[in-house]
């Protein structure tokens, strides 16, 4: 059985690997076998650090997704790295809170441009490469406001929503080429996105008394899903969101 979640010899894209969930998945690939290619808009040493002391090896790529064909790019650099990518984790994610009325079009397009624009375009990109070798897994990094309206994220919201339907629409196309599409909607994980919300005592009290497993995530709970959908295991899941959230989508 151990066989079946095993990536040793596979390669990973990770994007927003630098901290939080995208770190986290990252040292988790690792230990299951893979080699880890992390990107972020900044040095990610922290991560390196972190994945080679688990055994496992890294390449960074420093790459800002918000920039206009700086997917391409990226999907270009990246094969360039190791030759082969086996696993694309589209985990790179922003956040602008304000009120609805008051919401700009700046943060809007910001938001969208890296949660979604990018999302698309490196599947589009990175899943070429997968196609000419009639096999790869994709993973994207939805949310529960893939499935909720949430509060004062309206473009958080919209993108998260994308990114579920996107999942679906690559699944379609590509589940009978060797390619395996996929989801995981963290539920409220402690990390710098949502470090405001936590810092509000009534929201914080407020969502963590409707998480039915009592506490928020980590970046360590979302390794065994990242592992399981990057692996042989998952050979026959396609087009689906898992939710990774404590029971808070049962609540
Ligand atoms: P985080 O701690 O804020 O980390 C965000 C990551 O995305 C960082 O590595 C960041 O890199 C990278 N990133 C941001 N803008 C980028 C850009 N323009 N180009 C390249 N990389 C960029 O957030 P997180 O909580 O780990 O979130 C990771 C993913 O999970 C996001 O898609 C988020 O929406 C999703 N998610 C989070 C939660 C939660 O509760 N935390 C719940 C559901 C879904 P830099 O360090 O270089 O900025």
């Amino acid at each position: 059985m151990g066989n079946l979640f095993s990536l040793q010899g596979k390669t990973a894209l990770v994007t927003g690997a630098s901290r939080g969930l995208g770190q986290g998945m990252s040292v988790g690939l690792a230990e299951a076998g893979a080699e880890v290619i992390g990107v972020g808009t900044r040095d990610l040493s922290d991560t390196q650090a972190k994945v080679e002391s688990a055994g496992g090896k890294f390449h960074q790529i420093i790459k800002d997704l918000s920039k206009q064909g700086a997917a391409a790019e990226l999907a270009a650099e990246a094969i360039k790295v190791t030759g082969r990518i086996d696993i694309l984790l589209n985990n790179a994610g922003i956040i602008r809170r304000s009120n609805l009325e008051e919401f700009s079009d700046e943060d809007w397009y910001q938001v969208i441009d890296v949660n979604q624009h990018a999302v698309f375009q490196l599947s589009r990109e990175i899943g070429k490469h997968m196609l000419e070798n009639g096999a790869g897994k994709i993973i994207n990094i939805a949310s529960m406001l893939s499935f909720q309206g949430g509060l004062k994220v309206p473009a958080y919201t919209a993108s998260k929503h994308a990114v579920a339907g996107l999942t679906k629409s690559f699944a379609n196309e590509w589940s009978s080429k060797g390619i395996n599409v996929n989801a995981i909607a963290p539920g409220y994980m402690a990390t710098d996105n949502t470090a405001p919300i936590r810092e509000n005592p009534e929201r914080n009290e407020f969502i963590t008394s409707r998480i039915p497993q009592g506490r928020w995530g980590t970046p360590d709970d979302l390794k065994g899903a990242a592992v399981f959908l990057a692996s042989d295991a998952a050979a026959y899941v396609n087009g689906q969101v898992l939710c990774v959230d404590g029971g808070w989508m049962s609540s």
